[in-house]
């Protein structure tokens, strides 16, 4: 089921498949903490999102140059093109490469060279959302702000992941309001594990346009009232919810709830190299899991759209929007 779709929560780091882990090591000179790509793979049975975490940032030791950032992002958007992605908003976390010694120009300037082409090659517009660490102090990520200005013509908004409990999003109000002044867009993950609270935090304090995972804010009827009333997006990712035990099991994923209520949900992939699947499995794994029928998955894919940064293209989002219409769903 190939509908076309916009892909909102990408991590471009979480699309290191192990192949490619492996061969950029090698590439590198860098020794991965695993015997083989199987080892890689039996290795991601996570028990909660700090166990994800810490494989994650082991196989981001392999990214070191300006090419592995563009290899990266080609071998995304490939995928992405052959499960009917036809825009992407990808996230970048600079601060798990600057630790590394790996600096901002080598990360976007590869990924750009990737972005940049990937119409022509791939047939999907891109857009960049750089994430702060939550984890990380405010003064990093005021620090990775300042990083980033020559490169800001190529970076659409900011965003906030990593580990949630502890880390609520008043900590980095400093940095949303500086983002702000600078003209970028505003989006956050709050309610993935967080509680509902964070979400409402996320809107009230950073500003937040769109709220990425959202889940949680199904324990509280007020918030959910107004996530519909403000039109506010919800960018889920129901396999993810699943590998990292948000939800018990996808057949208790909330999304058909959070379509009823009128929520404005998008179905997407987060980390796919790492939870199983990429945006089209996703969107069949909740039409076979929670029986989402075609009006419901026509209604995710206009979503995604209608929730993408494409105010300066509008003509663009009226011609993915046509296509959306004009999917006949495979019989
Ligand atoms: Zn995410």
């Amino acid at each position: 089921m190939s509908i076309p779709k916009a892909e909102l929560h990408l991590h471009i780091e979480g699309t290191l498949e192990p192949e490619l882990a492996f061969a950029l090591a090698e590439r590198n000179g860098v020794t991965l903490p695993y015997a083989s790509v199987d080892d890689l793979r039996a290795a991601q049975a996570f028990d909660d999102l700090q166990s994800f975490l810490d494989l994650y940032y082991a196989c981001m030791a392999v990214l070191r140059t300006e090419r592995d950032f563009e290899d990266l992002a080609d071998a995304y958007l490939r995928r992405a093109a052959a499960q009917g992605v036809r825009h992407a908003e990808i996230f970048f976390d600079p601060q798990a490469h600057l630790s590394r010694g790996v600096g901002m120009g080598a990360v976007v300037d590869g990924l750009w060279r990737a972005l940049s082409r990937s119409e022509e090659t791939h047939g999907v517009s891109t857009r960049l959302i750089m994430c702060f660490l939550r984890d990380e102090s405010a003064a990093s990520a005021m620090e990775t702000l300042e990083l980033a200005r020559p490169y800001l013509d190529r970076i659409t908004g900011i965003g906030l992941d990593s580990a949630e409990v502890g880390h609520p999003p008043v900590k980095f109000r400093e940095v949303y309001e500086a983002a702000a002044a600078l003209g970028l867009r505003r989006v956050a993950h709050a309610g993935e594990e967080g509680p509902a609270a964070y979400i409402t935090e996320a809107l009230d304090v950073l500003g937040v346009e769109r709220v990425d995972h959202g889940l949680r804010c199904m324990e509280d009827a007020a918030l959910v009232e107004r996530l519909v009333r403000e039109r506010i997006p919800l960018t889920l990712c129901p396999l993810s919810n699943v590998r990292l035990r948000a939800v018990e099991a996808l057949e208790e994923h909330p999304l058909p709830a959070m379509l009823d209520a009128g929520l404005m949900c998008t179905v997407n992939s987060d980390d796919p190299a790492y939870f199983g699947g990429y945006a089209d499995d996703n969107f069949d794994a909740v039409r076979d899991h929670l029986g989402l029928g075609e009006d419901r998955l026509r209604e995710l894919a206009r979503n995604s759209f209608l929730a993408s940064f494409l105010e300066d293209d509008e003509e663009r989002r009226a011609r993915y929007l046509a296509e959306v219409e004009a999917y006949e769903f495979p019989r």
